[in-house]
């Protein structure tokens, strides 16, 4: 016994150090006790309880909100943790001497253990203090006694509430499990539900669960079938220990993950697995008493206040849960607390929002509003500025059109009449006139004709009026059509007022006219033509001159062969543009002879024909020029190697061999053709023709009928011969000629009967020349007058010496080329030098070839005919090497003849040579002419001479030609 008194000591102390730990007391606002009321809070249950913390809350709102200070004392019982009697007891002697000096203004209670404690011991230790309750289940009839002056609120669960919710949310519920507790609170809570229940008149089935295990619990909702739904009332379930347990303080978020739905009588179940309905508030359960007491504290009676019976509960729900079963959210009571809702920051300061969004709109209506009206402001000005500025040049511009207008008006009246005038002539120039008159529309394309045009054309002008493209391109060779549409659009890109253009207009199939058309095109203000007038001039007369006129200048006439200005032109360009080329240089061989036996028409004829073989032969690309006489130019531009221009050479040279027929006559030709490639063998055209007319001189050198290639041996020769050609023209004057004698031997007594005049040659430069090397030349360049006079006149000189001297012999032979009988004043010249000289005429001998007979015969007979008068003797020379014909002999009226040479080398041995020489002998001597053998060098060639009874003699054998004073020697021992 005494052990166990011990124990419940040592218990007590225990409980009161607890107390003395835990049950702390709050004071708040201190500093004035004196005046201010006194508030003394008890709460059954400990201040972490949750429910307690929201009372709590709700209190304070209310002090909180009221403008009054009190000191507040705070007490909680902790009854949920223990709750016997000597607790109690010690609880009250703890207040005792905590509060022994204060009186209290009112004390508020919460929940029935505060309420219970306060019924027993209030009076003993606040003695009449009213106080106020709140959170009781359990209505004691003590406190309807208002003398004893308990009021406050009652804490009642809203079952029928609930099941309303519970069922709308569910309409198809099938069972409805309840969790109830053991307790007073658990009973009532039970009786209020099932009373509910039978007058809502429901069918679902409900099952009662008492003080059930937090397992058992998960477990009936684990094995729930559909519509089936809980509802925790009282202090619902329980742990291990048989303690009750609320679901936000079980960790493992079971119940907020169920399928089935929760539902619970208290908030603060709320956002831990319940859906929410009239819940049963803690804060408001706290407020409700706070309004009471501080009724009382203003000084209202306690005794007039009654006790709030009717629930003060608030519909609270779960966002998530109420989203979770489908039900939408405006189904719920309008005063609904709806918590987890996701933040929403327009719904939080909706307010706000919308000022602000007032606001900010009506501060852009106004920038927007200011902006346009700032903007109509600045233009508005901009425009009166540019109207007024307008204004004023137009109304400058109208005074000065006014004054303009009134001096046009009078210029008009003058022009009015002048322009009747001109008209007039107009009308009547277009009449007379040699031109068309046309007018192209240039936007219509039609064109205007004047009646000229019918005559120039022989097109109806009705015609014309068509389309100007179409009339146009009908009548034009295509060609010119062309090039005036061209020239046209030019002139016009190119800004010209003035359009000229010659066509060519089709007469009829063959035949066409050049027309000139002139016109002065006008322009409009974008540069576009509008339209063209003019005249159109008929100018055939003119072109077909021009043209005759131009082929002329470039055209041979007999031949129609490019002439030498045209084969030069084309000539140039090639070389200029470095081509590569050849040039042939043809010359006919003895032409000469043709025209000299056939005549100058029959040669002509031929050339015609040798003309066409020629253009017929070569390439159109070849130009092929008459150059004059009998000399023809090839250009070949597409011949680039030698060997090419060789194989030209040869085809034309076997064409002509083919005879050309005239009258039915053939005749035969042959040419010489000199070859020069440029630009190998010259860079500019007059060396390139040089040199292509030195290889046809070498051509016709070798033997004539044949082609020769330009060379530098070639160039070289013809420097040479140009450099001979330049001495000689000085060498009369400069004394450098030299007269040599041959002696010429009669052939019966060995004696001197002459001698032949021949011509030397010392030059400074050249030294020594013999007379074949400058005589041809002398000839061609005609240096052969002045020559021939000279030597004449020495010889003559010399005649005279030697016969004053007395030497004996009977003619001094001088040779005449044929170029000096050619000459017209020949006779002349010759008979004024001879009628000087004091000597028989007879003592001279003149030396003729052969081919001097062949120019022309009966000219040079008659010629030769007159020297004869004169008294000289005739010699006619190198017979045998010309034409040599029997024939001649009979008509030409020589002394001697000269047989040549080449007969005499010959006549030793039985040779055709040794029988002419015979014959031409013995018919010399029926002619009466004596013979000359020249060039004799040996005794057989005396001894057979003489034995064909020749009469002279001439030759080294005897003597060389030597000079004058040698020949004296010889003369001296001679007479
Ligand atoms: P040609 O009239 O037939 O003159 C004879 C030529 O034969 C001369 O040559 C002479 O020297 C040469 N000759 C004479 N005997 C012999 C001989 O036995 N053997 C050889 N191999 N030659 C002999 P040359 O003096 O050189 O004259 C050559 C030609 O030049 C002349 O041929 C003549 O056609 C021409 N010629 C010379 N002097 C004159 C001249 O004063 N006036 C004109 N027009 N021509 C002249
Ligand atoms: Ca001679
Ligand atoms: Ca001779």
């Amino acid at each position: 016994m005494n052990k166990k008194l011990g124990i419940n000591k040592a218990l007590l102390i225990l409980i009161n150090l607890f107390l003395l730990l835990f049950n702390t007391t709050s004071i708040y606002a201190k500093e004035d006790t004196e005046t201010q009321k006194n508030i003394l809070i008890i709460h059954s249950y400990n201040e972490n309880f949750i429910w307690t913390r929201d009372i709590m809350s709700g209190i304070n709102s209310v002090i909180d909100d009221s403008n009054n200070k009190f000191n507040v004392y705070i007490d909680y019982m902790d009854l949920k943790n223990i709750n016997n009697d000597a607790y109690i007891k010690n609880f009250y002697d703890l207040e005792k001497s905590k509060y022994k000096d204060i009186n209290f203004d009112v004390i508020i209670c919460s929940d029935d253990g505060a309420l219970n404690y306060l019924l027993k011991y209030r009076d003993s230790l606040f003695s009449k203090v009213p106080v106020v309750f709140c959170g009781i289940n359990s209505f004691n009839s003590t406190l309807a006694n208002k003398e004893n002056l308990y009021t406050g609120i009652t804490e009642n669960i809203s079952a029928e509430d609930m099941l309303k919710t519970i069922t709308s949310f569910q309409p198809e519920l099938k069972v409805l499990n309840i969790l109830v507790g053991s307790t007073e609170t658990g009973k009532i809570t039970e009786k209020d539900i099932k009373n509910a229940y039978i007058k809502m008149g429901l069918h679902f089935q409900c099952n009662y669960f008492i003080d059930t295990n937090v397992d058992k619990v998960k477990d009936l909702i684990r094995s729930s079938v559909k519509n089936t739904a809980f509802l925790f009332a009282g202090d619902p379930i329980s742990d291990y220990l048989n303690n009750p347990k609320y679901i936000r303080t079980i960790k493992d978020d079971f119940f907020n993950n169920t399928s089935i739905p929760l539902y619970s009588f208290w908030d603060f179940d709320i956002g831990y697995g319940t859906v929410g309905g009239r819940l049963i508030s803690g804060f408001n359960q706290g407020k409700a008493a706070g309004d009471i007491a501080l009724k009382i504290l203003n000084g209202y009676p306690v005794n007039k206040i009654n006790i709030i019976t009717s629930d003060n509960n608030k519909y609270v729900f779960d966002y998530k849960k109420v989203t979770k079963y489908k039900i939408p959210i405006k189904k719920l009571p309008e005063d609904s607390v709806i918590v987890n809702k996701p933040f929403s920051f327009y719904e939080a300061y909706k307010p706000l929002v919308i000022t602000t969004a007032i606001i900010v709109s009506l501060l852009i209506f106004i920038i927007i509003t200011l902006i346009l009206f700032a903007k109509h402001k600045l233009e508005s000005e901009k425009q009166i500025n540019s109207n007024y500025e307008e204004l004023s040049s137009v109304y400058e511009e109208l005074a000065a059109t006014e004054e303009e207008l009134r001096t046009q008006f009078d210029e008009l009246q003058e022009s009015e009449e002048l322009v009747r005038t001109s008209e007039e002539r107009f009308r009547l120039a277009v009449a007379g006139s040699n031109d068309a008159i046309f007018e192209l529309n240039c936007k219509t394309d039609k064109i205007f004709l004047s009646e000229t045009w019918t005559e120039i054309s022989g097109y109806s002008v009705k015609e014309s009026s068509s389309f100007f493209i179409s009339y146009w391109s009908k009548y034009i060779i295509y060609s010119d059509f062309k090039k005036l549409i061209h020239d046209f659009h030019k002139c016009i890109k190119e800004n010209k007022d003035f359009f000229r253009n010659e066509f060519r207009l089709k007469i009829n199939n063959e035949q066409f006219k050049w027309i000139l058309c002139k016109g002065k095109i006008l322009i409009n203000d974008e540069g576009k033509p509008v339209k063209m007038s003019g005249s159109l001039t008929d100018i055939s007369d003119r072109k077909n001159y021009e043209q005759k006129i131009k082929h002329m200048a470039y055209y041979d006439s007999l031949t129609n062969l490019p002439n030498r200005t045209l084969f030069i032109e084309k000539l140039n360009a090639l070389i200029k543009s470095n081509k590569i080329g050849a040039v042939l240089f043809l010359d006919l061989d003895e032409f000469k002879k043709v025209n000299d036996t056939l005549g100058h028409h029959y040669g002509d004829e031929l050339l015609v024909k040798i003309s066409n073989k020629l253009s017929f032969l070569l390439s159109e690309n070849s130009i092929i020029s008459r150059f004059g006489g009998d000399e023809y130019l090839i250009l070949l531009p597409y011949i680039k190697k030698y060997e090419d221009a060789a194989y030209i050479c040869s085809k034309i040279m076997n064409a002509l061999k083919k005879p050309f027929i005239i009258n039915q006559t053939p005749n035969y030709v042959t040419a010489s053709i000199g070859i020069a490639m440029f630009p190998y063998d010259g860079n500019n055209v007059d060396i390139i023709l040089k040199n292509a007319d030195t290889a046809m001189y070498k051509a016709k050198e070798n033997g004539k009928n044949q082609f020769c290639f330009f060379n530098q041996i070639m160039g070289d020769e013809l420097l040479k011969y140009r450099i001979i050609e330049n001495e000689l023209r000085d060498a009369v004057k400069n004394n450098e000629l030299l007269i040599y004698y041959q002696p010429q031997i009669d052939m019966s007594n060995s004696s001197i009967i002459g001698m032949e005049a021949l011509l030397r040659w010392k030059n400074s430069k050249l030294g020594f020349i013999l007379p074949n090397n400058f005589i041809p030349m002398s000839e061609k360049t005609g240096m052969i007058i002045e020559i021939g006079a000279w030597i004449f006149q020495n010889v003559c000189s010399q005649i005279k010496l030697w016969k004053d001297k007395n030497y004996k012999f009977n003619s001094i032979a001088i040779n005449i080329s044929p170029i000096q009988l050619r000459q017209q004043n020949f006779l002349d010249v010759f008979t004024e030098i001879i009628k000087k000289v004091d000597f028989p005429k007879n003592l001279i001998e003149l030396e003729i070839t052969e081919n001097v007979l062949i120019d022309s015969l009966e000219d040079n007979i008659e010629k030769i005919k007159q020297l004869k008068k004169l008294g000289v003797k005739i010699a006619l020379d190198d017979f045998g090497t010309g034409y040599s014909s029997l024939n001649y002999l009979r008509i030409l009226p020589i002394d001697k003849l000269k047989i040549d040479k080449s007969f005499i080398d010959g006549i030793c041995s039985e040779t055709q040579q040794k029988l002419i020489t015979e014959e031409i002998i013995q018919l010399s001597h029926k002619l009466n002419y004596s013979v000359v053998a020249e060039g004799v060098e040996t005794e057989e060639q005396v001894k057979a001479l003489k034995q064909m009874k020749c009469d002279f003699a001439q030759g080294y054998y005897f003597s060389k030609p030597v000079p004058a004073d040698a020949i004296e020697e010889i003369l001296k021992s001679n007479s």
